[in-house]
């Protein structure tokens, strides 16, 4: 029978020594709401206080001694404010000063010289002399007088306004010995089932509990801590599991009966290239799961530049050879004018019509837009969130593609098919390469695709550091591409908090390429965020056609855009810039046969993690290598798209640290889901119960539905 946790559902404040002030405070502060949120406070860290340090042994980075030694003398010395007690403490090994500042009269009554102390506090070191201000002590023969001697001591977070309510980490640790003393194993039951603790040998819960917060030795609190990390992992994969399940349950708008006359319409007279291996199996991949009869969801990973578009357009096409419609989102405008032009004219002669959707279509245009798709006269709609309005319908929706998926919040992608009972098909895209650690964490409900090849012909990008001084040499070498006929960008940073100062920056840059490139003979486009979108479309326009040679831009040509004869890439104070922004930027280029260079331009002096970033950027091109690079740099919660893609917080595990122990949640989750999908054997009822119980606190888990 499935059992209620109640103990630990408890509000924090009926806690004793909680009450309702530090109960608002551990709230706030910590997110501790309940019992259970409390138990799962776990220590960061334990001092390890089962062993004294020989004092001749002590070094001075060490933050904390423990000590044991006789009491060899004790004098009050110095006047006023100084004045203090001062004890020696001395083993075999050498002697230690212990000092008071404060209630010298307790000190001196419990000091006994000839006796035997334990003394443990923060260690200082001054004139090559240990000392220890205001010492834990006890006699030798009365240890237990001193809490956690001769045991590991946890140390938990905690903030100041706690600490200023006595809830620094000792204070957080009696709680949570209190919480600990009043329950029992039936409040914290085994949720795993018993032969997966035995296979991966893993502490029962409850005692995990106890010696995460009370271990007897350091590797009893790891082999505890690592308990909880494989089950929060294997929960959230089990999760992810069942999703992807219960989405191939579910009966697709559009089941293709074959790849459909269309797509081999395109691929006869309308394809400018063929298609390399790696685009041709993922094709085939896409188009075998659409031919399922299952929902497909599926992420389609593919470095910048392999050719990511084509494929998805040749999906689209499959869809619309069987009669349903297509949408595909983007997340800049500029991405949405760029897919729409090129993805017309590749249709030309095709009979497919296509549509445009972002904020600034409107008037009679965007009723147009809107009742062609509703009536399914639109097979194609191409756009920005704006497709995400209330007021799109489609007739028939059987693929959903979303390109660029890391620039997406967590996007509320079910309201494109609010509206009919049937699910489409979603492939979403990215092309910020992630290890597999997180692609499992934060798409181990998709099915996954990579386009490891770049489309052949491509030659390397030359990637150069130059600083502030080099500008004239660089604007010459720029004239050179140009007079062979090919065409540059040059980037600047626009970041929102000094925006009108960037502003002037970008402005002023563009100022100089313009005298230094004057017309008649040269043509210099502008694209920022301030303009008004009709104008940042004729630019681009202008650029794309040729009719200008430089590019003077901010961050918003990003992601996404593609004018092959583009071979110089220019970025201005590239120091300000992250490792995955200069990685997308530099992908700009080197999209054509011609060779391209890019230019990391910074002042002479950049702090020391800039200068790392600058030099992977000039070392590799490979976005796995540098994803990895950025990971380590930054730590995962930094990573782009981590934190906007809904990224589960895990409370214990660390996907990247513990990667593989993910490996083998990941493993047993799969194997239990095709095992017993539904949890109906009775080895399965406290997990079952588990999940039902906190589906609350996982609330938000269906993200591509
Ligand atoms: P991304 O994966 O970055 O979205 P795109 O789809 O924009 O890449 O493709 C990059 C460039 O490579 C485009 O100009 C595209 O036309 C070209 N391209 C794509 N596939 C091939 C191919 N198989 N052979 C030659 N060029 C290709
Ligand atoms: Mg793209």
């Amino acid at each position: 029978m499935a059992r209620q946790n109640h103990v630990l559902d408890t509000p924090i404040e009926f806690l004793k020594g909680v009450g309702p002030v530090r109960a608002e405070l551990l709230k706030k502060e910590l997110q501790i709401f309940t019992f259970g949120d409390l138990l799962f406070h776990f220590p960061f860290r334990y001092v390890d206080r089962t062993q004294f340090n020989p004092i001749g042994s002590l070094h001075p980075q060490q933050q904390f001694a423990q000590v044991k030694g006789i009491l060899t003398e004790k004098s009050v010395i110095g006047e006023g404010r100084s004045r203090r007690l001062s004890a020696w403490l001395r083993d075999g090994s050498g002697e230690l000063e212990l000092l008071w500042f404060q209630g010298l009269k307790w000190a001196e009554k419990n000091l006994t010289p000839g006796l035997t102390y334990i003394a443990f506090g923060r260690l200082s070191f001054f004139r090559g002399q240990f000392s220890i201000s205001h010492p834990e002590l006890a006699r030798a023969d009365d240890g237990a007088a001193i809490p956690f001697a001769g045991k590991m001591q946890p140390v938990y977070p905690s903030s100041e306004k706690l600490k200023s309510r006595h809830l620094d980490s000792r204070g957080l640790g009696k709680l949570i010995h209190t919480l600990l003393e009043q329950i029992s194993e039936s409040d914290v039951p085994e949720i795993l089932p018993p032969d997966m603790v035995k296979r991966q040998a893993l502490t029962a819960r409850f005692a995990a509990f106890r010696q995460m917060h009370a271990p007897a030795s350091e590797s009893e609190g790891e082999q505890a801590r690592k308990r909880f990390c494989f089950e929060e992992l294997f929960i959230h994969q089990l999760r992810m599991a069942r999703l992807h399940r219960h989405r191939q349950s579910r009966t697709p708008l559009c089941t293709l009966r074959s790849s459909g006359s269309l797509l081999q319409q395109f691929y006869q007279h309308q394809l400018p290239f063929s298609l390399t291996e790696a685009q041709k199996q993922v094709i085939r991949e896409i188009i075998a799961d659409m031919k399922s009869g299952r929902q497909m969801n599926r992420l389609l990973q593919g470095d910048v530049g392999s050719g990511k578009t084509i494929v998805a357009l040749s999906a689209m096409l499959a869809v619309i050879g069987n009669g349903a419609q297509c949408a595909l989102m983007v997340p800049t405008e500029v991405l949405a004018y760029q897919h729409y032009r090129n993805i017309s004219q590749l249709t030309a002669g095709l009979n497919v019509s296509v549509g445009l959707l972002t904020a600034s279509v409107k008037g009679a245009a965007r009723r147009q837009v809107l009742e062609q798709a509703q009536k399914g006269d639109l097979h194609l709609l191409i756009g920005t969130h704006a497709l995400l309005e209330e007021s799109v319908r489609f007739h028939q929706l059987g693929l959903v593609v979303i390109d660029e998926q890391h620039r997406f919040g967590v996007a509320q992608r079910g309201r494109l098919w609010l509206h009919q009972a049937q699910p489409p098909h979603v492939l979403v895209m990215t092309a910020t390469p992630i290890p597999r650690t997180l692609a499992l964490t934060l798409y181990g409900d998709l099915d996954q695709s990579v386009i490891r090849e770049l489309p052949p012909g491509r030659q390397p990008i030359v990637t150069a550091h130059r600083t502030d001084a080099h500008r004239l040499r660089i604007f010459s070498f720029l004239k050179s591409e140009i007079d062979r006929g090919r065409q540059a960008y040059v980037i600047y940073p626009l970041i929102e908090e000094s925006e009108k100062l960037d502003l002037k920056y970008l402005m002023d840059g563009y100022e100089a390429i313009s005298r230094a490139f004057p017309l008649p003979q040269y043509a210099v486009s502008i694209v920022h965020g301030r303009m008004r979108p009709e104008d940042r479309e004729y630019e681009m326009q202008r650029f794309v056609k040729g009719q200008t040679q430089i590019m003077v831009a901010t961050t918003v040509i990003e992601v996404g855009v593609d004018v092959p004869n583009a071979t110089v890439m220019i970025i201005e104070s590239a120091e300000r810039f992250g490792l995955s922004q200069l990685h997308q930027l530099r992908g700009r280029v080197g999209r054509g046969a011609h060779k391209s260079y890019c230019i990391l331009i910074t002042p002479e002096r950049i702090s020391s993690e800039a200068r790392s970033r600058i030099s992977i950027m000039t070392q590799t091109t490979d976005g796995f290598r540098i994803a990895e690079e950025d990971l380590r740099l930054r730590g995962p919660g930094d990573l782009e798209g981590t934190r906007q893609s809904g990224m589960i917080e895990f409370r214990v595990a660390n996907p990247l640290r513990d990667a593989s122990l993910l490996e083998q949640a990941r493993n047993e989750a799969v194997h239990l889901a095709q095992q017993d999908p539904d949890l109906m054997l009775p080895a399965h009822q406290a997990l079952k119960h588990y999940l039902m119980h906190n589906e609350k606190r996982f609330g938000n888990w269906i993200r591509v539905s």
